[in-house]
Order: C-alpha cells, then structure tokens, then sequence
C-alpha cells in the first residue's frame, strides 16, 4: 500500500506531455442529491481539454503520447468507430504535440463525406489522416475492428520502412501506459476527496474497452482504498471481460514497478444498461441525460456518459447503491455525440 506521494513518485518516472488542465473539477450535485437521496458528487473529465471537447481520454494520451515522443516517433496510428471520442481526443492531442494523427475507423454505416457530423468533422478539421474501414457483409464488428489494426500496422511498416517512425495506439488507449493515466486520476481524485475531509462509497463509470477500469482499479490497489468501483458496461461484455481488466490493471502496476495487485474477482460490472447495443440509444440513457441537463445544466452523452450515469440513477433507486451513500460519477465526457447522427443520439428532448 502506498501513500498519495509515494504514488506521485512512481507516475512521474513515466514520459508524460502535459495535455490536459488537471486536476479537473470535483463538485457536490447539490440539487440532484436532494432529489436522489445520496451525496452525489461529479468527477469532470468532460472539461479535461485539451479543447472544448475533452473526456477520458486525454489523461491515457498524455503518457502514451509522452512514451511516443520519448521513443522519436512523428506519426500517430489509432482505431475506434466513426464517431470515436478516443481518436478525435488523439488527434487534438497529438497536433498539441507536433504529431501526425492517422486514423483507421470502422463504420457500420458508411459516413456521408458531404455531411461530416460530431467527432469525424473534427477529426477533419485536426487535419487527421481519416481511413474508414467499412464493415463488410458476413463481418462481425470484432472482426472488422481486427482488419483495421492490421491495415493500420501495414501502412505504419510501410512509413517506418521509408524513415518515419510510427507509434500504435490501440482502440481506447487501452494499455498499460495508456491505463497509467487513470492511476494519476484515482491519485488525483483521493487528494480531492482528501481536501474535502471525506471518502466515497462509490465511484461509477461507464466502461467501454475497459482502459479506464484497468487504471481506476490499480489506483485503488496501490493506495488501498475501500471505495467500490461500479464500472457500467455501454456494448455487450463476455465473461471474460472483469479478468482482461484485471491483468491490465496489474500490468499497469507492474510497468509503474508497484507490487500491489487486482484480483478478478474485485471488479464487477453492470451489464443492464447497454442494450440494445453500442452507439445505439436507449431509454436509461435519454433519461439520463435529460435529468442532468434538466437539474444541474449539464450534459451527457447517448453512446457512454448517459447510460452510466442511468445505470448508477438505478442502482440508487433500487437500493442497491444505498441511501445516504456518497457516490462520485466520473464524466468522462463525450458529448459531441448529441450532434452525431440522429439514430445515435435518439430521444433525448
Ligand atoms: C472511451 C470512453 C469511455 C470508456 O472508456 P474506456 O477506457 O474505453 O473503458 C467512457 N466514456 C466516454 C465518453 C468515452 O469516450
């Protein structure tokens, strides 16, 4: 068990850009936690930066692009979906450091180049390299996700052949470099829980390629906190998915030289809230975000943020979050997808 400096100690013997304007804000949902009947706390990593459209992010980016100019590299390779937070935050982060952003992005539906929307109009105005990838018939999207890191890593062989040298991301900055940022932000949000003179219960996220899971859950091992993680799944996860987690967690220890480890069965996450599926709307997320705007004026997203944040609302109403109960929800930003395509944003006014 290490001490918040002792922690400090291990993250700064990492490469690191300073990307982000940290530590982001922490603060009370005075209204809301009337309502609701718990101390409800919001963690903003909506308002990370490096722009207007920060997230979760920019706190993996600023190792991962701190080991990628450690290591010489020019050209920036990353993967997600069409409308992907991560690349767009990978893009605006590697122009901030004088990089070149190229990005493989895998489309159910084939984007209108006339009409480009949300992240993939940034992603043009970062001057991103933009390759879409789109699914092909009798393809799952694991399958087309797969083909785009493998045509990625062939145009990145190709470059490194001719002299530039080429850094790979993968999807979500999910790695153990990657997932060192959110030790730093576990660190960062015990100094402020530290500041306020109180612990929380619970702290709730939504979880995606489990990056962020790995990084909270090895920040609460290293310090030994009693705070209960409640990730919540936005797409379907196999049983596998708290044990991959774990071994990033623990290899994320490992890479910061900490002995302290995860054991699977210390993450546990909700898989209620998702469906029908990844990018698609749901009731618990429009509820979500409407009772946020609609209470405290702030914003939340269809694909992630949203369905956290619905999947928490209900765990405290069922009782399983009990009353009383001080919860942090980290926002984790994403809501440029209100101005994606309307069949990803769905019901929300
Ligand atoms: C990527 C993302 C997440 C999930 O983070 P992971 O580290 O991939 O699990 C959650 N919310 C938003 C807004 C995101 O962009």
């Amino acid at each position: 068990m290490k001490t918040i400096q002792q922690a400090k100690e291990l993250l700064q013997a990492l490469p690191r850009q300073s990307l982000g304007f940290y530590p982001t804000p922490l603060h009370r949902l005075e209204r809301l936690s009337g309502q609701l009947g718990v101390e409800l706390y919001l963690k903003r990593d909506d308002l990370s930066g490096v722009n207007l459209f920060g997230g979760n992010k920019v706190r993996k980016l600023e190792y991962l692009l701190g080991d990628a100019v450690a290591k010489g590299c020019s050209t920036v390779f990353t993967y997600g979906a069409t409308q992907s937070n991560h690349a767009m935050q990978t893009a605006a982060a590697c122009r901030r450091c004088g990089l070149d952003p190229v990005l493989y992005l895998v489309s159910v539906v084939e984007p209108d180049p006339a009409q480009l929307r949300s992240n993939l109009l940034l992603d043009h105005i970062l001057g991103a390299e933009v390759h879409i990838v789109p699914i092909r018939d009798g393809e799952t999207e694991a399958q087309a996700e797969d083909r785009a890191a493998r045509m990625g890593r062939d145009q990145a062989a190709g470059l490194e052949a001719a002299g530039t040298r080429c850094y790979d991301i993968p999807m979500g900055g999910a790695s153990p470099i990657g997932s060192a940022g959110f030790v730093a932000g576990w660190v960062e949000l015990q100094e402020q829980l530290e500041a306020l003179g109180i612990q929380a219960d619970v702290l709730c996220h939504a979880t995606g390629t489990g990056g962020t899971l790995a990084g909270l859950a090895a920040g609460r091992a290293l310090l030994g906190d009693a705070t209960r993680i409640l990730p919540v799944a936005v797409s379907p996860k196999d049983a596998g998915y708290e044990a991959r987690a774990a071994a990033l967690a623990n290899d994320t220890l490992a890479l910061l030289g900490a002995e302290e480890r995860v054991a699977p069965g210390d993450l546990v996450v909700e898989r209620g809230y998702y469906a029908p599926g990844y990018e698609v709307p749901n009731r618990t997320g429009s509820d979500a975000i409407r009772l946020l705007a609609r209470t405290e004026g702030i914003l939340l997203d269809p694909v992630y943020s949203g369905k956290g944040f619905g999947g928490m609302l209900d765990q405290i109403r069922t009782g399983a979050i009990p009353q009383g109960s001080r919860v942090v929800y980290w926002h984790t930003g994403g809501a440029t997808a209100l101005f994606a395509e309307a069949a990803m944003v769905g019901d929300v006014v």
